[in-house]
């Protein structure tokens, strides 16, 4: 078997049967997150000499596919602790990335914050500080919506640093960090969203990531790029989840004599996800082909991706839901979840509108 079949295995045997039951109790059991993250599935793309598995961004996109199709808020937790690891390689220097990327790969929980009561797609707005002082740096602001925050041993946080931002890595139990998880979130109800207070945080310099002090938008950006893919990638899960369910439902269930599938207003619901489910796919193969190829044009990629693979979720998951009808309709079913999870996808990583304001600018610098 290969690393990525290990790990789709280690997934199944870990999310197969519960997740309607975590979402509902809003919750995933520590000895579940804690066995897939010991085992380096949270963070998969983490290289081999930090002690990660090292697989590609198509392969890991695979993972996260296949973890989307079973729950979503795992996939969220996979979403966040590999932004968390990601933000570490990229932006971190050599001994930053030695300290902390193994002891993600070996299962320390991470969140990432960035957004603020009031900077939400706007994050030129974030108030939250990171001060130097002496051989110490100082955090202080609040932060909102951290996914797996309520979960996490290390956040990632963004702060205004100078005439910058700064990120610094923040262990959840340093003095004067406050996690408030947030009461019944529409969907993704087990990732651990949570509001994060952090009052005068201090922490050994060695914490504030070597990038800091550049420009919003670049370091925002490399955190969000693989972001925007893993969410895309989980969004084609929730599809592959909701067409399994509307083809083996059309099959079984007869009304007015025949199968749904024979009745053709039905059909073409099922035309409508399985079409849905490849334009999903095909975007998301085409943005991880562009990061491991490391071709420049792989952050539009990314928001391409993002931007269709939710817009195609929202609305396959609502085909589902109307496909199934009674029989889909109760919180912990596969296609309940998934069409109250990809509407959040349509939120998260930069909005639909977001995402939508970035692709018409790249359009348009190829007119100029
Ligand atoms: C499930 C979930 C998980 C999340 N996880 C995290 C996390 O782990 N870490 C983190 O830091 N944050 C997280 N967030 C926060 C998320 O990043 C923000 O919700 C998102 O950036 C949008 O910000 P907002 O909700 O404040 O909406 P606003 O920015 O207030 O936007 C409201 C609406 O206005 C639109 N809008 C805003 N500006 C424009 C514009 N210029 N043009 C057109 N339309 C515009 C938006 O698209 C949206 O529809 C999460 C949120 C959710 C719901």
């Amino acid at each position: 078997m290969s690393i990525l079949d290990d790990a789709i295995a280690a997934v199944t045997a870990a999310a197969d049967q519960d997740a309607g039951i975590w979402d509902v109790a809003g919750q995933i059991p520590a000895d579940v997150l804690g066995g897939l993250a010991r085992k380096g599935l949270l963070c998969a793309q983490v290289p081999t000499e930090y002690g990660g598995l090292g697989l590609s961004s198509r392969d890991n996109g695979e993972l996260t596919a296949h973890t989307g199709s079973l729950c979503g808020s795992l996939r969220s937790l996979q979403t966040s602790q590999g932004m968390a690891a990601w933000t570490v390689q990229r932006l971190g220097r050599a001994e930053q990335r030695e300290e902390f990327l193994p002891k993600l790969a070996a299962g320390a929980l991470a969140a990432i914050a960035f957004s603020e009561p009031a900077a939400g797609s706007d994050l030129s707005g974030m108030r939250t500080e990171i001060t130097v002082d002496g051989d110490a740096i100082v955090v202080d602001g609040r932060k909102t919506w951290v996914t797996g925050a309520a979960y996490a041993d290390l956040i990632v946080v963004f702060g205004r640093y100078g005439n910058g931002v700064g990120i610094a890595v923040v262990p959840s139990g340093t003095p004067g960090v406050t996690v408030y998880p947030i009461a019944a979130p529409s969907g993704c109800r087990a990732a651990g969203h949570s509001d994060v207070r952090l009052d005068k945080v201090r922490l050994p310099l060695t914490h504030l990531l070597a990038a800091s002090g550049a420009p919003t938008t670049m370091l925002v950006t490399t955190a969000l790029t693989y972001g925007r893919l893993s969410v895309a990638w989980g969004c084609l899960g929730m599809l592959i989840a909701c067409r399994t369910a509307a083809v083996q439902h059309a099959a079984e269930r007869v009304q007015f004599g025949r199968p749904l599938a024979e009745h053709q207003l039905v059909a073409r619901h099922i035309a409508e996800l399985t079409a849905a489910e490849q334009v999903a796919r095909l975007v998301c193969e085409h943005a991880s082909t562009a990061w491991d190829e490391g071709r420049p044009d792989h952050a539009v990629t990314a928001v391409f991706a993002k931007h269709v693979a939710a817009r195609q979720a929202t609305q396959g998951s609502a085909s589902a839901v109307q496909l199934l009808a009674s029989a889909g309709a109760h919180d912990d079913h596969p296609v309940a979840r998934a069409y109250r999870d990809a509407k959040l996808m349509e939120i998260i990583e930069g909005s639909t509108e977001v995402c939508q304001l970035l692709l018409a600018e790249h359009a348009m610098a190829g007119a100029r």
